[in-house]
C-alpha cells in the first residue's frame, strides 16, 4: 500500500468532507493534523472521519443541524457547535472504540471457523496493524490482528480490551471491512479464558502444557502399566477399542498403536484432556460462538502423530469443538529466527500432522514464533484444507529495524540497553543465542546498523528485551514518539516482512 495515501494533509476537499470551509481552513492551517481518507463513513445522518495528529489519532463526527441521531450521544469528546450543526472531536480511546464497534460492526473482531486459513499477526505495540491490513484485503487468509499472550500483556502493561481497541481503530482508519479476529493466546486457566472472552476475544488458545506429563513416555513399562491400570476402566476400554493396530488416514498416512505406546500416550495426555474440557466449558459460560485452539506445542518433546490423533479424537469424543490444534513439531521454533532442524524431517512429520487435522476437520496450527522462512513453503504445500499460523513479536523487531535506518543514534542506545537487560529478559522465553557472535555495535557505521538484524544472536537479544526495556518509561515514551515520526516507513517495512511470510506460504 502507498502509505502517503493512507494519511494525507494536502487536499482541502478531504477536510471539507466533514467540516465547514472555515473550520477546514482552521484545522488545515494548523498543520498539525492529517486525514485518513479511507476512514470516511456515514451512519444515518452522521459523518465520520479520522485524523492523525502529532501525538495521537482523533475521530471527527459531524451531526448535521435538524437531524436527530442517538448514536452521536454514545461518543464523547470536545464539542463545537454552530447554527445547530455539531462537530465532535473524539480521542481514539477505549470508550469511543466501544461506541465505534456499535456503529460499525466491521470494526469488531469475529470468529473464523475451521475452513478459512488464518494468520496471527498480533500487535504488541498497538500501532502496527495498518502495516498488516493491506496483506489481507483479498480475503483468502483471515488476519488475527489482536493476538497476545498474558506474558506480552503483562510486559507491556496492556489488557485484551486495549489490544482489541487498537485493532478496532486501525481497521476503521484504514477502511478495512474484511473479517479479523482477536486471540487470547496461550491461556492456561479458567479465569484468564473467561476474562479474555469478556474483554472481546473471539478466539481462545488453550495452552495445556501444565497438564502434560511426559515422564511416562520413557519410564519403564511396569510403572506405566501400573499407572495405566489406575485410570478409569470405562476410559481404558474405550481407548483400547479406538486405538488399536494400524489406522489409515488420507495422503497414505498411517498411524500405528501398540499397547505400550497407547498406555504411555494416555498417561501423558489424560490430565490435559480433562483440562481442555474444563476450559472449553468455561468459554461456553461466556459465549456460544468462539474459535477454540488446542495448544500442546509448548513442550520439550515433539508431539508424535499418534499422540496428536489421540488428543484430537478424544477431545472430539468429549464434545470439544475446536477450530485448530497446535502440536509441537520436530526441530526448534525459536523466537524471531529461522527454523532450526532438518527441513526434510520437518516436511515428513508435518505432512502426517496435516493429514490428521485434514481428516478430522480442523486447522493445523503452527506457532512459528515468526520468521521461519525455510519451512513456510513446506507448510503451504502440504497443508490439507486450511491452516492457522501464528507469528509473534516480529512487529517489534521490524520497529527496531526501521529505527536502525531512520534514527541511528536512538537505535544504538536501544541496542546497548537490550544487551544490558538480556540476562533478565531471557527468562521469559526459550532461546539459545550464541554470545560469541554478538555484534560490537561501536564498530558499525550508521549505514551498517541494519546488519545486526541478520545476526541471529543480536536478533534474539533484541527480540526478547522489550519488557525489560520498557520498564524505563522514559525510554518507552521516547520509543513510541520516535517510531510515530517514522510511521509510514514502519508500516511499509511490516507489510514487506509479514508479506514475505504469506508469500512463502502460498508456494
Ligand atoms: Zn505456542
Amino acid at each position: 500500500m502507498e502509505y502517503e495515501e493512507l494519511i494525507r494533509s494536502d487536499d482541502q476537499q478531504l477536510w471539507k468532507m466533514i467540516m465547514s470551509s472555515s473550520e477546514a481552513d482552521t484545522f488545515a492551517a494548523q498543520g498539525r493534523f492529517k486525514v485518513y481518507p479511507l476512514s470516511r463513513r456515514m451512519s444515518g445522518s452522521l459523518v465520520f472521519l479520522s485524523l492523525r495528529g502529532q501525538e495521537g489519532d482523533y475521530l471527527l463526527i459531524r451531526h448535521p443541524a435538524g437531524a436527530r441521531n442517538t448514536l452521536f450521544d454514545e461518543f464523547s469528546g470536545f464539542l463545537r457547535e454552530k447554527d445547530g450543526s455539531r462537530l465532535l472531536i473524539c480521542l481514539q480511546n477505549g470508550e469511543n472504540a466501544t461506541a465505534l464497534r456499535h456503529a460499525f460492526p466491521f470494526t469488531s473482531p469475529s470468529c473464523i471457523g475451521r475452513s478459512r486459513s488464518s494468520f496471527g499477526v498480533g500487535d504488541r505495540l498497538g500501532i502496527a496493524s495498518p502495516g498488516h491490513i493491506p496483506l489481507f484485503q483479498d480475503g483468502t487468509v483471515v488476519p488475527v490482528l489482536a493476538q497476545q499472550s498474558l506474558r506480552e500483556l503483562d510486559l507491556m502493561g496492556r489488557t485484551y480490551r486495549n489490544v482489541i481497541d487498537a485493532a478496532t481503530w486501525a481497521v476503521f482508519n484504514t477502511g478495512y471491512e474484511g473479517d479479523w479476529a482477536a486471540d487470547g493466546d496461550h491461556l492456561k486457566d479458567v479465569d484468564s479464558v473467561i476474562s479474555a472472552l469478556k474483554q472481546g476475544c473471539t478466539m481462545i488458545t488453550a495452552d495445556l502444557s501444565d497438564y502434560l506429563s511426559f515422564k511416562f513416555m520413557d519410564t519403564d513399562i511396569q510403572t506405566v502399566s501400573k499407572e495405566y491400570s489406575k485410570l478409569d476402566s470405562v476410559l481404558r476400554d474405550s481407548i483400547e477399542a479406538r486405538y488399536r493396530g494400524t489406522i489409515k488416514l488420507s495422503s497414505s498416512t498411517e498411524l500405528f498403536y501398540e499397547e505400550q505406546l497407547l498406555q504411555r500416550i494416555a498417561l501423558s495426555y489424560n490430565r490435559a484432556l480433562d483440562h481442555a474440557v474444563k476450559l472449553y466449558q468455561a468459554c461456553w459460560t461466556v459465549k456460544k460462538e468462539f474459535d477454540f485452539e488446542i495448544s500442546i506445542d509448548e513442550t520439550i518433546l515433539p508431539t508424535s502423530p499418534e499422540a496428536h490423533y489421540f488428543v484430537a479424537m478424544e477431545l472430539q469424543e468429549r464434545g470439544v469443538a475446536f477450530s485448530s490444534l497446535a502440536p509441537r513439531f520436530v526441530g526448534e521454533f525459536q523466537k524471531g529466527i529461522d527454523y532450526i532442524g532438518n527441513t526434510d524431517e520437518f516436511a515428513s512429520s508435518f505432512q502426517r500432522h496435516a493429514a490428521i487435522a485434514g481428516d478430522l476437520g480442523y486447522k493445523i496450527s503452527i506457532h512459528s514464533s515468526s520468521d521461519k522462512f525455510s519451512v513456510y513453503p513446506i507448510i503451504g504445500r502440504l497443508v490439507q484444507g486450511a491452516y492457522h499460523l501464528k507469528t509473534s513479536g516480529t512487529n517489534w523487531l521490524v520497529a527496531l529495524e526501521t529505527l536502525s535506518r531512520v534514527d541511528p543514534t536512538f537505535f544504538r542506545n536501544i541496542f546497548r540497553r537490550a544487551y544490558e537487560v538480556f540476562s533478565t529478559a531471557r527468562n521469559y522465553y526459550h532461546i539459545t543465542p550464541d554470545p560469541e557472535i554478538a555484534t560490537d555495535i561501536s564498530t558499525l557505521s550508521d549505514g551498517e546498523l541494519p546488519d545486526v538484524f541478520r545476526n541471529t544472536t543480536d536478533r534474539q537479544v533484541l527480540h526478547v528485551s522489550y519488557g525489560e526495556l520498557f520498564k524505563d518509561t522514559d525510554l518507552k515514551d521516547l520509543f513510541f514518539t520516535r517510531l510515530r515520526h517514522s510511521i509510514k516507513e514502519y508500516w511499509s517495512a511490516l507489510e514487506a516482512h509479514i508479506g514475505r511470510h504469506l508469500e512463502l506460504l502460498r508456494r
